[in-house]
């Protein structure tokens, strides 16, 4: 089973803008092609026409149980009255975590404005995914985007489950060292590259991931996320495949982690394949034992 944590239904691309249906339908199509079995889709901090609403990507996914959704806040017109309708979706089981944007908007993850977001996040007992990093765009401030301000929100917030997404990256130490401290703080390893990895900077990228968990970044914290369609699945996968770590530390990356910190249902179809390992088979690489 592969359970990829990190997806979007956006289009980042203004010249082609596609309807959410069909974004969902290629989203379907490479998940089937590359086995993946469950994909949590994050929903932007803005709404635009290529940028489907939570509201919106919660009705047009309601009838699957492979698509499951990560609400996006906007911080600057954040209010607490639209937690009402957030909550349902939760108890409802159709969203399964929240995400913050800091860097694209101008604020520190442990700002006190969000407070009664924090507090949703506890009470349902669903983690708070913050963006950290680069920002895709130059127009993003990435002070705020650092992984170390997680750091702050995870102290005074010990309840609160938090995953720092794309591994801080280019500060990968630093979301190493937030992630092992806190033990409410896990990562994922989406968004290191845009579209395919080249030889080169897959080598580098899975040497250094390798390292951090020897050195530190305990696997149990890990989880695998692409941020497709901005990486691609295939390539994220293969990348994935060059990481040498135990394959029981490779099965946590690749969904038990997911599964038990988004509280994600399995029924027994989608159990019935360990789709990774049949994958790793199918492209005749050595697993690591
Ligand atoms: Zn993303």
């Amino acid at each position: 089973m592969i359970i990829d944590c990190h997806t979007h239904l956006n289009n980042y691309h203004n010249e082609e803008q596609e309807s959410l249906a069909t974004s969902l339908e290629n989203l379907q199509r490479e998940m089937r092609k590359n086995r993946v079995t469950i994909s949590l889709v994050l929903t932007s901090y803005k709404i635009t026409p290529g940028r489907p609403s939570t509201r919106s990507v919660v009705e047009a996914t309601r009838h699957l149980n492979s698509i499951y959704v990560v609400a996006g806040i906007n911080y600057y017109t954040f209010h607490k009255d639209e937690l009402i309708e957030l909550r349902e979706y939760i108890r409802e089981g159709k969203v399964r975590g929240l995400k913050i944007y800091p860097g694209y908007q101008e604020f520190y993850p442990n700002d006190a404005k969000l407070e009664p977001l924090f507090e949703l996040a506890q009470e349902m007992e669903i983690p708070l995914m913050v963006h950290t990093g680069d920002t895709f765009t130059p127009k993003g401030k990435i002070k705020y985007s650092h992984p170390l301000h997680c750091d702050d929100l995870a102290v005074d917030h010990p309840k609160l489950k938090i995953v720092i997404c794309h591994l801080g990256n280019p500060w990968f130490r630093d979301c190493m060292e937030v992630v092992y401290k806190n033990a409410n703080v896990y990562t994922d390893f989406s968004g290191l590259v845009l579209g395919n990895f080249t030889d080169r900077f897959e080598q580098y990228m899975a040497k250094q991931l390798h390292e951090m968990i020897v050195w530190g970044l305990e696997p149990d914290k890990c989880l695998y996320g692409s941020d497709w369609p901005i990486s691609s699945m295939e390539s994220y996968l293969d990348f994935m495949d060059e990481i040498k770590i135990p394959v029981k530390d490779k099965r946590k990356i690749m969904f038990e982690n997911s599964v038990r910190l988004f509280k994600i249902p399995i029924d027994q179809f989608q159990l019935r394949g360990d789709s990774f390992f049949e994958r790793l088979r199918v492209n005749g690489k050595k697993m690591v034992e």
